[in-house]
């Protein structure tokens, strides 16, 4: 069951959308070079509890940090931890926040350092085809919309998107109905509603679109090894179009 949000639920996910960009912004600045995935989980901690929101994911079927830090060839889902960031990795991160009653969730895959031409490339690709599946969230299209339009914008670069993972719609749950895969064909699918409110995720492969678990049974990798990126924003469907709830309102072109 799809749960449409009123104007006034929205503007709470709005409140809850600027504490996750207010948190990505602090990460920006602190990922570094010789910076561990576990400083962040407690810079992260800290702001958004400063914030009065609560780091959604904390405890969420027992993971146990504030954010997901998933570096290079991980996918998603990383538990941070002792990992020591070094010149030329990548590294997605995931904030989710909950405030009044409300979830927020976005996420970036920032470079450390200086980064490699493909990195860079897979980096930029993975942000457009999120504003490219944004650009599809007006009412009256479908989920399939959103689903094509980020594959088919990874795929023209060479890249791949990941099957075995979707976004998902948000509210006072971070997993509601409907599922937004990142791959399939367009017009099919649940129709687009005023209301809807959607975290879009690409996770965009530089290899093949496998994935396997890792051995703590959180962290999604890469089968062949490959470079990883994600980016996701929560997107409220409005009369007047899409509304990132999480970030700058920068449309697609
Ligand atoms: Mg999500």
């Amino acid at each position: 069951m799809i749960i449409r949000k009123s104007k006034a639920e929205i503007e709470k996910m709005a409140r809850a959308g600027a504490v996750v960009r207010g948190c990505l912004e602090l990460l920006a600045q602190a990922v570094r070079p010789g910076v561990t995935t576990k400083e962040l989980d407690v810079l992260a901690e800290e702001y958004i509890r400063s914030q009065g929101g609560v780091p959604t994911f904390k405890g969420y079927r027992g993971f146990p940090g504030s954010i997901c830090t998933s570096p290079n060839d991980m996918v998603v889902h990383g538990i941070p931890g002792k990992v020591r960031l070094r010149e030329g990795d990548i590294l997605g991160v995931d904030v989710g926040v909950t405030l009044e009653g409300y979830v927020a969730d976005a996420a970036m895959t920032f470079p450390v350092g200086e980064i490699s031409e493909e990195a860079e490339r897979l980096l930029r690709v993975t942000e457009e085809a999120l504003y490219k599946g944004i650009a599809q969230c007006v009412v009256g299209r479908r989920v399939g919309d959103i689903s094509h339009a980020v594959q088919t914008h990874a795929e023209a670069h060479g890249f791949s998107v990941v099957r075995s993972m979707v976004g998902h719609g948000v509210g006072r749950e971070m997993h509601e109905d409907p599922q937004v895969p990142n791959f399939g064909p367009p017009g099919q699918g649940p129709e687009l509603r005023e209301g809807m409110v959607l975290a879009i995720e690409p996770m965009v492969n530089a290899g093949g679109y496998e994935v396997e678990i890792g051995d703590d049974s959180w962290a999604v990798y890469t089968r062949d090894g490959s470079l990883s990126a994600h980016f996701e924003h929560t997107v409220a469907i409005t009369k007047d179009g899409p509304r990132i709830l999480t970030g700058p309102d920068k449309r697609a072109a």
